[in-house]
């Protein structure tokens, strides 16, 4: 069932988007403010609200497109020779439109993107932390 959203709109042609290539179930087009030129949004063309709520099928799509698309973006422009793959999978991750997209973001030297700062854990809290996630995947 299509959603109202901006994504479902660009997948249904009702709304314009630079498609960069198109699978049976899946789009990638230019963000319209990239972090750097070439910068993808991978998306099914089916609604789902986030990746947890999308099936094992469309994942295995939407992943082999955007092996095929970062690829190509690092073909096609020699200042970039990696990329980072980024989702923001809920509002407080920073999740804006609320249909299941992930992001390429082409890579090149000096370009003055960071990665986000790592903390410590505390004396055995690795330990508990992991165990509770286990006890959920078991
Ligand atoms: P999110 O924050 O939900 O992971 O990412 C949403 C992305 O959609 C943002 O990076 C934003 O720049 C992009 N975006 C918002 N509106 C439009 C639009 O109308 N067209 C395109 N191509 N991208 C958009």
């Amino acid at each position: 069932m299509p959603n109202d959203d901006l994504f479902c709109k660009i997948a249904a042609g009702e709304e314009s988007a630079h498609k960069v290539y198109e699978s049976e179930n899946v789009i990638a087009f230019l963000d319209i403010n990239p972090v750097n030129p070439g910068h993808i949004l991978i998306t099914p063309k089916k609604h789902y609200n986030d990746l947890l709520a999308a099936d094992d099928e469309i994942l295995q799509e939407m992943i082999l497109v955007t092996r095929k698309v970062a690829a190509g973006i690092i073909l096609a422009f020699d200042e970039y020779d990696a990329f980072n793959l980024k989702l923001n999978n809920g509002r407080i991750a920073g999740q804006v439109i609320p249909h299941l997209h992930w992001h390429i973001i082409p890579r090149k030297s000096g370009d003055g993107l960071t990665q986000w700062p790592g903390k410590q854990y505390g004396e055995g809290e690795a330990e508990e932390v992991a165990e509770k996630i286990k006890n959920q995947l078991a």
